[in-house]
C-alpha cells in the first residue's frame, strides 16, 4: 500500500519547492509547500550538503593521490642525491 502525502490544510497531494530567506536565518532554505494552498509541509537546506560532501570527497581523494605522487617523486630524488653523495665519498677515499 503506497502512502500519499497530503496537505494538512486542503488535502492537496502535490507539492513544490520554494526558496525562502527566513528572518533570523543565517542561510537560505527551501520550503516544501502544497502546490494548491501554499501551506508549508517541510523545510530543507538551500545547499545540498550531501552533494557538497561528495564534491569534497572527490577533491580530497584527488589531493591525496597528487600528494602521494609528489612524495614518491621526492623520495626518488632524495635516493638519487644520497647515491651521488655516497659515490662522491667513495671516489674521495680512493683518490689519495
Ligand atoms: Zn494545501
Amino acid at each position: 500500500m503506497a502512502l500519499t502525502a497530503t496537505c494538512p490544510h486542503c488535502n492537496g497531494t502535490t507539492f513544490e519547492i520554494e526558496e525562502i530567506e527566513a528572518n533570523g536565518a543565517r542561510f537560505k532554505h527551501y520550503f516544501i509547500q502544497c502546490s494548491q494552498c501554499g501551506a508549508p509541509a517541510g523545510v530543507t537546506e538551500y545547499n545540498n550538503v550531501g552533494q557538497l560532501i561528495n564534491e569534497l570527497e572527490g577533491k580530497v581523494t584527488k589531493f591525496q593521490a597528487d600528494l602521494t605522487s609528489a612524495l614518491v617523486l621526492i623520495s626518488r630524488k632524495l635516493d638519487e642525491v644520497s647515491r651521488r653523495i655516497a659515490d662522491g665519498f667513495n671516489r674521495a677515499k680512493r683518490e689519495p
